[in-house]
């Protein structure tokens, strides 16, 4: 049998790392030398701190949007099932200290700016978890990350 994929993500020692951070996971290049990038969105620390559900929920909805208009080639942002952060995909090359910067803007729009016409996607028809939203929650998570300050480095704070 082949051997067992190795998942860098569960590589990571997590009690070594200082959230909030952006870390480069890794980049793969297709057939067609295509660059798709993987990074981990660390919004707070493991083992210690886990966002709500509905908060996150929201979150998820609204910087889909915002880091779509800010990060050239967005793909996608999916929450990480511990609930601490987003896995961001995007092609090409990207500086953790671009990705940064473009985090804290989107989070500081939610804490800051954001009202229900920001968040998208929260009818029956174009959620499937459309009852568990709370933009209150959010708005106190970015809040909250954007204070302590997000790092383009997952174990020294070079906090952007
Ligand atoms: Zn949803």
């Amino acid at each position: 049998m082949a051997e067992k994929p190795v998942v860098e993500s569960f590589q990571l020692d997590h009690t070594k790392v200082k959230a909030p951070y952006v870390r480069l996971i890794d980049e793969e290049e297709g057939p067609k030398g295509d660059v798709i990038s993987n990074y981990d969105l660390r919004l707070v620390q493991p083992n210690e701190h886990a966002i709500p559900t509905a908060g996150l929920h929201t979150i998820e909805h609204t910087i889909a949007v915002l880091l779509r208009e800010r990060i050239p080639g967005y793909i996608d942002c999916s929450p990480f099932g511990c609930r601490t952060g987003f896995h961001l995909l995007a092609w090409g090359r990207h500086s953790t200290e671009d990705v940064a910067k473009a985090l804290k803007e989107s989070l500081e729009f939610i804490a800051s700016e954001a009202t229900w016409e920001d968040v998208p996607g929260t009818e029956i028809t174009s959620c499937g978890n459309y009852r568990d939203h709370s933009l209150f929650s959010a708005k106190q998570w970015c809040r909250d990350i954007v204070d302590a300050g997000i790092s383009s480095d997952p174990f020294e704070r070079k906090v952007v």
